[in-house]
């Protein structure tokens, strides 16, 4: 309960917003819930800069606005910049939710990975040059470390609040300039366990392409959801019984393969890669042995960057490819692997 008193008498203190303090700019994206627009100030007095993100939701918008004010009293670093959620009931249509974001930044992940450039375009927008590497693989490594750090803290600020994002894929990963990290977007098709909030409603679709082998995050014998305080005390015994978080880790293990390997970045290269998988039963050492004997200079490329450092890349990537979830590590687990850790780089190659 001293969640939502202390979530209700903030929205008390906080300022209140209207359609007519934004206009409208580019859209920026569409899906099946809603349309995502750039928007900027009607009036700009000055404590309110910057331009600001709008998303004009359907039915699932309520649930997205509890889910950004959970993230923002939890764990704000996580996520981009949530200002606020309404209900705008217009005369003619349906009623619609607004929500409202900083804007973060022109790039998603998904852009980045794009380029050819790749990842030398994002190195200078979160390292600085590194003026003690070469160019090459070493500092590829290091930049999608980086990345992948940064996500994988992201990550774990909303596991440990609770709440699994079922969604996660370079399109919902932006770059905040303000802060020079990645981010988290779209929580639309997240569940918080806590409270039973978004309880894996059935009809909901994943996206395919990133999307973990088992079907439902929590186990089909979980009866539906419970009521909101039988859940509160319920779920940290759901949680530690079905994983729910390892289905985001999934995902990411899937960003980091199209990360090391750009022939993986195009969603046909991803499909493909999914498929390959499959005919392995997920089993991605047997996928290795399958494909490195006849692997083009691409691959062999991927294979040598997660090799680097006696293969502890390679060694995080199948530590969160896994079918089963209980056998993917967590996202906290996953920061302190010695992929991201130079002295335990150090002590590995000592040990081998
Ligand atoms: P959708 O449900 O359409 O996937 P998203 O929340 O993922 O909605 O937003 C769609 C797109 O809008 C994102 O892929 C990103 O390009 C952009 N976007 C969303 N939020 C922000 C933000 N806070 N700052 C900058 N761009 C954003
Ligand atoms: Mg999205």
């Amino acid at each position: 309960w001293d969640m939502f008193v202390l979530a209700f008498v903030e929205r008390l203190f906080r300022p209140t917003y209207k359609k007519d303090d934004f206009v409208l700019g580019k859209k920026l994206g569409e899906g099946a819930f809603g349309v995502v627009y750039r928007v900027s100030w009607a009036k700009k007095p000055s404590s309110k800069e910057g331009d600001l993100v709008l998303k004009k939701a359907t039915e699932y918008g309520a649930v997205e606005i509890w889910m950004n004010e959970r993230v923002r009293r939890a764990c704000s670093n996580s996520c981009a910049d949530f200002l606020y959620g309404f209900l705008e009931k217009s005369s003619k249509k349906e009623a619609e939710y607004w929500l409202i974001w900083r804007f973060e930044g022109e790039s998603t992940l998904a852009d980045l990975i794009q380029s050819k450039e790749f990842p030398y375009n994002v190195e200078s927008m979160i390292l600085g040059e590194m003026q003690d590497l070469p160019k090459g693989l070493e500092r590829e490594n290091r930049i999608i470390q980086t990345i992948l750090r940064q996500l994988l803290f992201a990550l774990d600020g909303l596991h440990s609040t609770g709440i699994v994002h079922r969604d996660i894929k370079p399109q919902n990963v932006i770059f905040s300039e303000g802060s020079r990290t990645f981010k988290i977007i779209d929580l639309g098709a997240a569940a918080d366990l806590r409270v039973g909030i978004n309880y894996i409603p059935k009809e909901f679709l994943l996206d395919p392409r990133y999307a973990a082998p088992e079907q439902y995050i929590m186990s089909t014998q979980t009866p539906s959801a419970p009521s909101a305080p039988v859940a509160a005390a319920l779920s940290p015994v759901l949680w530690q019984l079905n994983l729910p978080d390892r289905f985001d880790i999934y995902s990411t293990g899937l960003i980091l393969l199209q990360m090391a390997f750009p022939s993986f970045r195009s969603d046909s290269g991803l499909i493909q890669f999914n498929r390959q998988l499959k005919r392995c039963d997920y089993d991605l050492i047997a996928w290795r042995k399958s494909v490195e004997p006849r692997a083009n200079g691409d691959l062999r490329r991927g294979f040598e960057l997660l090799d680097l450092d006696g293969g502890i890349g390679w060694e995080l990537l199948t530590c969160m490819v896994r079918y089963k979830a209980r056998q993917r590590v967590s996202a906290k687990a996953a920061l302190a692997h010695p992929y991201f850790d130079k002295e335990g780089l150090l002590a590995l190659s000592i040990m081998q």
